[in-house]
């Protein structure tokens, strides 16, 4: 991406509520928290939230790349080219930038077409745009996210027109080649120092004209719609993880490349499991006697038959017995299964319990597990 002339209009730190000196850390968690927060999705109709969400994507577009922030720094730094050329302060400079977008002084002139049903299509500026990063959710059962799968997430947002394949052009007809600027969608234009080029007028920069537009989309190649994208969830993925799927977000404009789509994971919990990273956890309860006495316990897992525990004698509540290998089987490692036994006390007794329970407790007369704390 070439410089543009909104780099000296728009201050995208200040769009993203950061510094300057932000890092790179800093630019993507305020770009995300502002994204959820302006997301068409959960602002739906409010045309306010849909320009602030634009504006934050451009923002989040140049700075959130490393090179074309640094080049956004070295423009900015530069200042307002007000004046022209001879502020510059001479020839010989090592800056000669060349403009490839004047979007902003000649979109307006060209009015390019919008879509229907309240989609999303006016572009900033003319020139190839990158497509929307999108946000999804996805929740997923326990299993599923343990053992991967592979599903297909449902979601309406901006898309390619189904009706012309993102042509533009109504069925039956094809978009011509721009016979003013052969294609390229820019004229060059010489202006001493600079050297500009501008979206070519005749075809704003599309690089191509269409007699007839598609009548779903206008012309614009992309209608808002609903869509269905697969998605192959990796085992072991984790609750609040987020999956990039790269090219899957909204398409690019006017040649440009598509954006990515974002899926965030939640996973349902289980009844019985819980989840450490690989690792599974089960608690188990046991009665004073199986601990006191030892015993070997059916264990369940998640991905097969049971497997046979043995807790030795004398093993005190609360201990955490692993089970190698069964955890979650992710491509990187495989978790173990952490049992942890725990006394379930009645809460009634039999007559029959409560005699032996007395028995015992006069038969433990004096060994008092508090000894130790002297009171
Ligand atoms: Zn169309
Ligand atoms: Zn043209």
């Amino acid at each position: 991406m070439a410089p543009q002339r909104e780099w000296f209009e728009k201050d995208y730190y200040r769009i993203l509520g950061v510094s300057d000196s932000a890092t790179a850390k800093e630019i993507k968690s305020a770009y995300r928290k502002l994204s959820r927060q302006y997301h068409p999705d959960a602002n739906s109709g409010d045309a306010n939230a849909e320009e602030r969400f634009k504006e934050i994507s451009a923002a989040y577009d140049v700075i959130g790349d490393e090179a074309r922030r640094k080049e956004y720094d070295e423009v900015r730094r530069l200042g307002p080219m007000a004046g022209g050329p001879g502020g510059m302060g001479g020839a010989g400079g090592p800056n000669n930038f060349r403009f490839d977008n004047l979007g902003d002084m000649l979109g307006g002139l060209f009015g390019r077409p919008r879509g229907g049903g309240g989609a999303t299509t006016t572009a900033r500026g003319t020139g190839p745009h990158r497509g929307q990063d999108l946000e999804a959710e996805l929740h997923l059962d326990f299993e599923d996210a343990a053992q991967g799968l592979t599903t297909t997430l449902h979601l309406t947002s901006e898309a390619v027109c189904s009706t012309c394949h993102g042509s533009g052009a109504k069925p039956g007809t094809s978009p011509r080649q721009c016979a003013q600027c052969r294609g390229r969608g820019v004229l060059d234009e010489n202006q001493g120092f600079f050297s500009f080029s501008t979206p070519c007028p005749a075809c704003a920069g599309r690089g191509y004209t269409i007699d007839d537009p598609c009548p779903t989309c206008s012309g614009t190649g992309i209608e808002h719609r609903p869509r269905e994208v697969k998605v192959r969830i990796p085992a072991g993925v984790e609750d609040g993880q987020r999956i990039r799927l790269r090219g899957r977000g909204g398409p690019g404009r006017n040649s440009g490349p598509p954006g990515d789509l974002y899926v965030t994971c939640r996973i349902n919990p289980h009844d019985l499991f819980g989840r450490r990273g690989t690792d599974l956890t089960l608690t188990v309860p046991v009665t004073f006697p199986e601990l006191a006495l030892g015993t070997e316990l059916a264990v369940p897992t998640l991905d097969g038959a049971p497997v046979r525990l043995r807790v030795p004698p004398g093993t005190r509540s609360g201990r955490t017995f692993r089970v190698k290998g069964r955890g979650v089987k992710s491509k990187k490692d495989t978790g173990d299964l952490l049992v942890t036994v725990e006394v379930a006390v009645p809460q009634k007794l039999t007559a029959a319990e409560r005699k032996a329970v007395e028995a015992l407790a006069a038969a433990s007369d004096g060994t008092s597990p508090r000894a130790h704390l002297g009171v």
